[in-house]
Formats: structure tokens, C-alpha cells, sequence
């Protein structure tokens, strides 16, 4: 039977029973890695894990993907044999990261999409279409099955496939929620609505790798048209391949709500000091409960904030907002702090836009950083004036937009070797950055 059974209460309880528990589960997370894992069994060395446990959590070094990549090999846990999946993730030197799992971690990620789910709204009727791959050695897409598998919904796995195949399935199948990137699902739309099917059946979208939300945890201008055209209730989900842990929006949709008996989350600044609630920092996990590659105080590279009013729905539960961006990818123009992913959210907002990026040159020593937007339209519309100064009112940044044919668009988005479509192009460094 899985170790991780389904408790309801956990996120329900008071704050000090969820500290209680989860501080339980830290101490045997960090007394395992001590134990099993060799990168951190030299880093834990001469460290006392007795005491107040999360202050000692704060004492222990960081992790990111410069540290996997550097220490390669010494982050696995147990043995070839106890491994039962192995995934890549991007890695710092061009190089993919494997990260493996084991048959416990495979449960976990099972009982930890159930646990998301189910708060959104997912039920066992549900038909769910999956619009993102479950092979090309990536997590996310399997980890989304076996969550909706685990409720006793549906799943119909057509993936990566064509918007006529996705027409075709919605046609036939009548799916009630969809799982996907929100830009491909506003596309997606557009396409249907192009071909006069109206998807009534579907109730409920499930957003994955862009944000739909602003920092006010009110939904975007993405957010808004997914909605207003799909006629759905839109909910977002977050996790990496690293931490395999979701923050999942609960059906009051106001940001992902921390699962405290599989992470522990922390926000922090430049010099890795944790920020109030509420303020923007860089995303911290330490996954909890993992065999294969568990991770301490992983960064993630992802830019939010911790949300602790009480929400709605009556967990007690910390919530992490909505990703505004990718640390690496900040760019400061003339004084302000800018993120690809809030221009991506703006331009998803301005009608007639199908498709963008953005190139770059970051610049040292004080001086601005540069950046254009290359976007392609539907017929000629609107002019690039109105752009600029749309942009600009959305994005506090006055930028320089540069209209393409959308042919030269879609050649400079798909021209990397990606899972996803590549909007941001830094010149200043040799290579390109995978969006969120
Ligand atoms: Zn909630």
C-alpha cells in the first residue's frame, strides 16, 4: 500500500499542528539526506540537526542547478536498482540534467497532483484532455495523468498533437477540463472558434508554465480572455522537474497553495535572505519525502512571492503567487526591473497579436539593458504605436516593437531544440534561455 495516503485535514488544520508536521518531515528529510545522499552528506557534515528544525534548515547552503551540474552523479540516493524513471532537466552548461526517480517518488508525484486537483475541482467524472507531452523524458505531462488517475477521472493523452487533432478529440471525446500551456489555449480557441465548435462541456482549465494571474492575484489579461472564451473556471498549477512538488490554486483561485507534508517553501532576496510575505523574491523548495534526488533549499531560478492571508476555501495552508519571471532573465531598462514573462503576459493581452519574442543585450557596469519586441499580426493590426504605448502602460517600459511577418516569428521561436516555444533571445550570452 503507498505510504501517502490522502488526508483531507492536513491542510485544513491550525498553523502550529501544520509546522508541527511538516517540521517532522523536514527533520527525517534532512537526517535521510545525511544519510543516503553523498553530495549532501559532505555539506551536512558537522551539522547539528537537533533543535528548532527549520532554523537549522536555514543554516544549510543552498542548491541550484550550477551546484547538480557541478556535482553531477552525487545528488542520486540510493541504488541503480531502486530507480524506475530518470527525466532531464535543463542544466547550466548546455548539458541536460538527469534526475531520477524511484517507485516511492512516482507515488508521491501521484499523491501530490491528487491532492492539487482535487482541491481545484477535479473530480472523478471529469474527462481530461492532456495537451502536454507525457514522453521526451519530462515529468510534468506524467505527473498530470497520474494525479487524474488517482481521482478515478478520465485522462485522454493527445499531447503535443495538431490543433485539428485537438479539434478532432474535443469534437468527439467532449473533454470537461483541459491541461495546458495558456498561450497554446488561447490558440487553441481561436482555432475552434475559426471552425464554429463551442466547447461547451469543458468547465474547468488547468494552466501550466505561464502565469494567469497578476501580482494582485487577480487573473491577467491571458487569464481574462481563457475565461471569457472557453467559457471555463481557469485555475494554475506550478512545479519543476527538480522539486516535483505542485502549488496548486484551490477552487478559490488566488494562488497555489503549499502542500506542507511534501515541501517546505521559502522566499529569498539577492543575499539569500528570506523576504516578508508578500514581497518578490526567488522560489526556494526543499521537496520533502523523496528517495532518488532529494534536494535542500533548491533555488529554483523562479521569481514570486508568499501569500499568508487566511484563503477562502479554509486551508490554513501558505500560498506561493504567481511566477513573474525568471531570475536570470531580469533586465533592468532605465531603472526599472523587467521580466520577459511580464511583456509576454501584455502583449497576450493586446488583440491582433499572434505571435512575439524579445531580444536582448544586457549591459554592465550601471547602464540599461536594451530590449525589443519582434511581434507578428493579423492583418496589420494594430499599428505599432498603439502597441508601444499599450506595452508601456502594462509594463511601466516604453520598448521599441518591431512588426515581422509571422513566418520569421514562428522560424525564431521554434529554432531552438525545445520543449517549448523560445520567446526571449539575450545577446549578451552565448546561449539562449528556455522560457518558463
Ligand atoms: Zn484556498
Amino acid at each position: 500500500m503507498s505510504k501517502f495516503l490522502y488526508s483531507r485535514d492536513l491542510d485544513f488544520s491550525s498553523r502550529g499542528d501544520i509546522a508541527r508536521i511538516q517540521g517532522d518531515f523536514l527533520k527525517k528529510h534532512l537526517s535521510f539526506c545525511k544519510m543516503n545522499s553523498p553530495y549532501y552528506k559532505n555539506l551536512l557534515n558537522g551539522i547539528d540537526l537537533s533543535g528548532d528544525i527549520f532554523e537549522v534548515l536555514k543554516k544549510i547552503p543552498l542548491t541550484d542547478k550550477d551546484v547538480l551540474t557541478r556535482h553531477k552523479g552525487e545528488f542520486v540516493a540510493v541504488a541503480q536498482d531502486d530507480i524506475q524513471d530518470i527525466v532531464f532537466s535543463s542544466g547550466t552548461t548546455g548539458e541536460p540534467l538527469s534526475i531520477v526517480y524511484t517507485a516511492t517518488d512516482l507515488e508521491r508525484l501521484a499523491y501530490n497532483e491528487l491532492r492539487t486537483f482535487l482541491a481545484c475541482g477535479m473530480r472523478k467524472s471529469d474527462r481530461v484532455l492532456l495537451t502536454c507531452t507525457l514522453d521526451r523524458c519530462f515529468i510534468a505531462g506524467l505527473a498530470y495523468f497520474e494525479g487524474a488517475r488517482a481521482i478515478g477521472a478520465a485522462t485522454i493523452r493527445n499531447g503535443l498533437n495538431s490543433m485539428e487533432s485537438h479539434l478532432e478529440i474535443i469534437r468527439r471525446l467532449k473533454p470537461t477540463v483541459l491541461v495546458g500551456v495558456p498561450s497554446f489555449l488561447k490558440r487553441l480557441i481561436e482555432y475552434l472558434d475559426s471552425e464554429n465548435t463551442i466547447p461547451e462541456h469543458v468547465r474547468m482549465l488547468l494552466c501550466i508554465g505561464e502565469p494567469v494571474r497578476g501580482l494582485d492575484l487577480e487573473l491577467n489579461p491571458l487569464g481574462h480572455f481563457l475565461e471569457k472564451h472557453w467559457g471555463a473556471k481557469v485555475y494554475s498549477t506550478y512545479a519543476s522537474s527538480e522539486t516535483i512538488t505542485s502549488f496548486c490554486d484551490c477552487e478559490s483561485a488566488c494562488g497555489g497553495h503549499l502542500l506542507p507534508e511534501l515541501a517546505v517553501l521559502e522566499i529569498l532576496d539577492e543575499n539569500a535572505r528570506e523576504v516578508p510575505c508578500g514581497e518578490i523574491g526567488e522560489v526556494v523548495v526543499t521537496p520533502l519525502q523523496i528517495e532518488g534526488m532529494p534536494l535542500i533549499r533548491f533555488r529554483t531560478g523562479d521569481i514570486s512571492f508568499k501569500v499568508d492571508e487566511p484563503c477562502s476555501c479554509g486551508r490554513n495552508s501558505l500560498r506561493l503567487g504567481p511566477i513573474i519571471g525568471r531570475k536570470q532573465q531580469m533586465m533592468k531598462i532605465n531603472g526599472t526591473t523587467l521580466y520577459p514573462q511580464t511583456v509576454f503576459t501584455a502583449l497576450e493581452g493586446i488583440e491582433g497579436i499572434t505571435d512575439y519574442y524579445i531580444t536582448a543585450k544586457r549591459l554592465e557596469y550601471g547602464l540599461s539593458d536594451y530590449a525589443e519586441v519582434h511581434v507578428a499580426l493579423t492583418n496589420d493590426l494594430p499599428d505599432k504605436e498603439s502597441i508601444v504605448r499599450k506595452l508601456a502602460a502594462l509594463t511601466r517600459v516604453k520598448l521599441p516593437v518591431i512588426i515581422e511577418p509571422a513566418e520569421k516569428v514562428r522560424a525564431k521561436i521554434f529554432s531552438i531544440n525545445s520543449r517549448k516555444p523560445v520567446r526571449f533571445f539575450d545577446d549578451t550570452q552565448s546561449q539562449q534561455s528556455e522560457v518558463l
